[in-house]
């Protein structure tokens, strides 16, 4: 029995691994060559980042989970990493109805590192937090530097830190709403 490789739209033979989670040997999808080489470039792509992050970020609907979107380059890759990232996808009324909540939260050490990545204090509001963001995008984003690699890297960590609080300040302000609705 042969497999068809796990790729968008295509119907080559799918006969070499690639992970789904990292940790589990016995979940991959099977890809063709080219696509297995696609795939270990992507992941490559988040070389010298904590695992948990590039794992929650390749699980996550914002890669290739999503059919409308094709990975053709790494180049494409990031574009929509941080495309989804600049997204709001926050309930903005909501989120100011809780602004108050946030000197309780607690954050965990990642959301600390992340805050530190974007230069910006711990527990600042979201909508501050999303300034720093798009400002930061606005200075590290290739086509403003020549495609230079080094700030397409600080590029890539501004993003994985914000995807991180963003993530961490939707689960913290479902979490409130619980109590005070
Ligand atoms: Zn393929």
């Amino acid at each position: 029995m042969k497999n068809i490789c796990d790729w968008n739209n295509c119907f080559e033979i799918g006969e070499y691994k690639a992970p789904i989670e990292k940790d589990n040997s016995k979940n991959f999808r099977l890809l063709c060559l080219n696509h297995v080489r696609e795939f270990n470039k992507n992941w490559n792509y988040f070389a010298g980042m904590n695992d948990e992050q590039v794992y929650n970020f390749l699980k996550s609907d914002m890669t290739w989970h999503k059919s409308t979107q094709s990975f053709s380059s790494s180049d494409n890759f990031f574009k929509v990493l941080w495309n989804n990232a600049l997204k709001d996808e926050f309930d903005q009324s909501k989120l100011k109805n809780h602004y108050n909540h946030l000197s309780q939260f607690k954050f965990d050490h990642k959301d600390v590192k992340a805050f530190g990545i974007l230069g910006i204090s711990v527990g600042l509001k979201w909508e501050k937090i999303q300034d720093k963001f798009k400002t930061l995008v606005k200075k590290f984003h290739p086509d403003m530097n020549s495609g230079n690699k080094k700030y397409e890297e600080k590029l890539k960590l501004i993003t994985l830190a914000y995807t991180q609080l963003k993530n961490t300040y939707r689960k913290k302000i479902d979490t409130s709403s619980k109590y005070t609705a």
